[in-house]
């Protein structure tokens, strides 16, 4: 795996179990490229699920990764679950997914966080510097006050966490003024990763603004992260073929689509640089999407 610019970031194969809280059937974000649309199904089953599956690991994962649906909205719950994994496994590192809204609370982020004998890592994603852009992708009025209200909550309990925006049309056109922002108001991050959308979901239902080729938008994101680096904030980007990059970026590219749902072209069987591309997701179809992957060939060093 190639490092992250100056980073120490690494994308890791992990184990990873999910949390569909029973208040999912009001979900409190609604975001417009959502590859996993909320259902009116109670879920809140799989928490006694989370509680046995931490009593009967035999052998403890390296990581482990918590994500929604929207964790949060378990409430003090998700801090007996922390306990029970962290008591069971106390050696694997966690990290949780979430929109970080309901951690503007400082009695809640308290309650989750306080004495916790673990240092836990903070997916949380963040779609701009003004609340008109965040809350427009969520499609939640008051979102982004509350997040970046929860990340300085975060940050002031010293959590690691790392900002994750998925790079969809109104996000890659602000792009550079919300990575000066990132370097300006939120430097403690411990990196930003910038992700390619999954065609699936809400994406399929919002294309105009979410298929898009990412070589259209090679200065925004060259820009950008050079912004970043000079704010010595590490960059990861996700789910983003080589050949959709400008090659000055392939050293921030990780193969983070995992096993399962990632793919390869007949064309890429030639590519040069199959070895370190993270490929396609499963469900990419070239007959429908903007992006489109091309071979590359030649000796290439990645
Ligand atoms: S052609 Fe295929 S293997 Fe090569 S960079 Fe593109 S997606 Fe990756």
């Amino acid at each position: 795996m190639r490092g992250a610019g100056s980073g120490h970031y690494e994308h890791r194969e992990r184990l990873s179990v999910r949390f569909f809280p029973f208040r999912e059937v009001t979900p409190n974000s609604n975001c417009l490229m959502c590859s996993q649309p909320p259902t009116p199904h109670d879920d809140s089953w799989l928490i006694d699920e989370a509680y046995q599956i931490a009593t009967h690991m035999r052998t403890s994962p390296e990581l482990l990764g918590f994500s929604g649906g929207e964790p949060l909205l378990l409430g003090k719950r998700l801090r007996e679950v922390f306990e029970t994994f962290i008591r069971q496994h106390p050696a694997t590192e966690l990290d949780i997914l979430t929109n970080g809204r309901l951690l503007a609370d400082d009695t809640f982020a308290d309650q989750l966080l306080s004495g916790l004998n673990k240092r836990i890592s903070w997916m949380v994603p963040l779609y701009g510097h003004a609340d008109f852009l965040h809350d427009f992708v969520v499609q939640k009025h008051g979102a982004f006050e509350e997040t970046i209200t929860g990340l300085l909550n975060l940050h002031e309990r010293r959590q690691a966490i790392q900002l994750r925006t998925v790079l969809i049309r109104p996000v890659l056109e602000s792009l550079p003024s919300f990575c000066e922002f990132i370097g300006k108001n939120l430097p403690f991050v411990r990196e930003v990763s910038l992700m390619a959308c999954e065609p699936v979901g809400f994406a399929l239902a919002n294309r105009e603004l979410s298929d898009l080729d990412l070589r259209d938008w090679q200065n925004e994101l060259v820009t950008s992260i050079r912004t970043l680096e000079r704010a010595q904030i590490n960059v990861i980007l996700m789910n983003t073929p080589l050949c959709a990059l400008p090659s000055e970026l392939w050293k921030y590219a990780h193969k983070s689509i995992s096993d399962w749902k990632r793919k390869f072209e007949p064309e890429c069987s030639t590519c040069s640089v199959k070895d370190d591309c993270s490929g396609i997701f499963s469900w990419y179809n070239k007959r429908k999407q903007a992006m489109q992957v091309q071979r590359i060939e030649g000796v290439v060093h990645v």
